[in-house]
């Protein structure tokens, strides 16, 4: 099979994975690839994948959660082009509400509220950008033909470029995007362009194809069973629906009025049974038939006055829009779904689905393949599980790092375990940590499993060095300047970054070179104990027998955010680092066997021996 890769070296382990990726290709396989950082997964998976898709008139969809990971397909897309003569062309999507250049609307802070606001303003012809982009009349319509012809040649450019020609043609981006994918051979887009009934059934109706004609290439694959089951989560409280009623009352709608009371009374009966010791509880399934009957009944006048209130007021607050969404979730809710009632700052209840495979499996199944890729993708067989494939491929490769550029250490004393903390053995932690940053020629993250450990253990820590703190809530622009000033040590004495397993500093974010010399693993970084995580453990054990529920929903998970933080350490071929996984259950074969096939560690009790030695 042909295979465009537009490089002079492939590596022996890259040359295994375009191999399989081809042969997943060819016989219409779901492969799941434990790919670790350094293999070069995008053009790996791509220079089949187009070769493929081009002799065969197929569509790839190259998913990935990160933006700038659009860019890197971009640019592979561009020099594969370039090196072969071909003339491949692409689209970058992102979500309706990056893209929107309506002022009113691109400021609503959720995207369900956006969602609903951004159909009511193209169902009541008051977004003049959509107009202008596909008319209502048939002057209308020839008129936005004309305006928007020239960008439908714009392939290959950033979603960034087309929102700025957008905003000097006055069309809207969004829909200019839709429109490009009739066109490209590859689309690039998050999650939800693929898993989204109505977004995916949004392009595939303008794109004019079916699934059975899609490549999908899944990156950073080990986060879609949880981003899923998030995608249909949501929630509404009591204060929230107190100013839903206002908005109702200030339109004049006074039966979504009555009907918001309706809903507010049932979810006040459903709260009967907290207490001051128990805050939150499950709501039994049949306990929920009133609230459906309400919502089902509610919908069409809760709608109408969310239309309303967007014509008359702003969208940007509309609480309407918010309880809108969470009838529409309720009343289409699918089959494995556990309800939550809560009182935390107000009392109010939570939808969250459990069976992430009741959105992929159908999905998977039709494609006409699929590669799900990470570098942290392991057990394989658990994500295909979670995921609903049928009969996958299932392929682990090692890392193309060089093994004596990075020590891991298994320090074989100190636990977070529940049942042991103690001021003692923060302490004993403490100083563990400060041996080990004695001997750093350089920066030290340090994450810790919760920000109440980090807060525990952290006021016992004397490295002599800056030592820098991830906050709870942190806003994007603070986190950045935090990773900024932190990278800026290391060319210096080296300072610390506190942080947690799970956050968004211990993934996603890279740290080459001197920007990070060590990382720091304190505990194993378990799911909180809560209703949903024991929902979680019952129903993967219901679903794949026993031992998988505890497995599936809270070892494996835990291990793999610790494997995440640790692969901050090394990004490319010449870094050198050390990996410090401070607890004595990690060595444990229980916990050992999540480990990739070709992580080697030390197992040790004197961590700052070792790392001074290293270095
Ligand atoms: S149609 Fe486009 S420009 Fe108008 S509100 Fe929706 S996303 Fe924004």
């Amino acid at each position: 099979m042909k295979v465009y890769f537009p490089y002079e070296i492939v590596r022996d382990e890259q040359k295994k994975l375009i191999s399989d990726i081809a042969q997943a290709i060819n016989e219409n396989k779901v492969l799941f690839a434990h790919a670790p950082t350094g293999l070069g997964k995008t053009v790996s998976a791509l220079a089949p994948a187009i070769a493929y898709a081009l002799e065969q008139k197929k569509k790839i969809f190259f998913i990935t959660p990160k933006i700038s990971q659009h860019e890197i397909v971009l640019e592979t897309i561009n020099l594969m082009n370039e090196k072969f003569g071909l003339a491949i062309k692409a689209v970058d999507l992102v979500g309706r509400r990056s893209m929107c250049i309506d002022p009113m609307l691109s400021t609503i802070g959720y995207s369900s509220g956006f969602y609903e606001a951004c159909l009511k303003k193209k169902k009541s012809k008051q977004c003049q950008f959509f107009t202008n982009t596909k008319g209502y009349t048939i002057k209308q319509k020839n008129l936005a033909r004309k305006r928007k012809a020239p960008l439908l040649k714009e392939f290959n450019k950033s979603h960034e470029e087309i929102k700025e020609m957008c905003y000097v043609h006055e069309l809207c981006p969004y829909e200019i995007t839709l429109e490009l994918t009739r066109g490209a051979d590859v689309i690039i887009g998050d999650y939800f362009h693929l898993f989204n009934d109505e977004i995916r059934e949004g392009i595939i109706a303008q794109a004019g194809f079916g699934l059975g004609d899609v490549i999908a290439i899944i990156d950073e694959a080990h986060n879609l069973g949880t981003r899923l089951v998030d995608m249909l989560s949501c929630s509404i409280d009591i204060r929230e629906l107190e100013k839903s009623e206002k908005e109702a009352k200030n339109t004049g709608s006074f039966d979504a009025e009555f009907a918001i009371k309706d809903i507010t009374k049932e979810i006040e009966r459903l709260g009967g049974v907290l207490s001051l010791q128990r805050s939150s509880a499950v709501i039994p399934v049949e306990e929920l038939d009133m609230l459906k009957k309400i919502g089902r009944d509610a919908s069409e006048k809760i709608s109408l006055a969310a239309t309303k209130f967007i014509k008359k007021y702003d969208a940007q607050g509309a609480f309407l829009l918010k309880v809108e969404y969470f009838i529409n979730r309720l009343i289409r809710e699918k089959e494995h779904t556990l309800h939550v009632v809560e009182r935390k700052n107000s009392l109010g209840v939570s939808i969250n689905p459990l069976d992430a495979a009741e959105i992929s499996e159908n999905i998977l199944h039709k494609l006409s393949s699929a590669v799900l890729m990470s570098g942290t993708l392991l057990p394989l067989q658990m994500h295909a599980d979670i995921l609903g494939a049928r009969k996958p491929m299932l392929k682990e490769y090692l890392s193309p790092f060089p093994k004596e550029n990075r020590l891991n250490l298994f320090v074989d004393k100190t636990t977070t375990k529940y049942s042991d903390r103690s001021n003692e053995q923060y302490k004993e932690i403490a100083s563990e940590i400060n041996a080990v940053v004695s001997k750093v020629p350089g920066n030290t993250i340090v994450f810790f499993p919760s920000f109440e450990l980090l807060e525990k253990i952290s006021p016992y820590l004397t490295t002599g060095r800056k030592m820098l703190k991830q906050e709870r809530e942190m806003k994007n622009d603070d986190k950045h300047k935090l990773i900024h000033d932190f990278k800026l040590l290391g060319s210096s004495f080296g300072g610390v970054l506190l942080a947690v397993s799970g956050g968004s500093i211990a993934e996603g974010v890279d740290f080459p070179g001197e920007h990070l010399s060590c990382a720091i693993i304190v505990g194993i970084p378990f799911a909180k104990v809560s209703i949903y995580t024991d929902a979680m453990i019952r129903f993967f054990e219901q679903k794949f027998g026993s031992g998988k529920g505890f497995e599936y929903a809270y070892t494996a998970p835990a291990i793999s955010k610790a494997v995440q933080a640790a692969g901050r350490v090394i990004r490319t071929e010449t870094d050198k680092g050390v990996c410090v996984f401070l607890d004595k259950r990690f060595s444990e074969e229980k916990y050992r066997k999540f480990f990739p096939k070709d992580f080697v560690a030390t197992k040790t009790m004197n961590s700052g021996k070792n790392v001074g030695e290293f270095f």
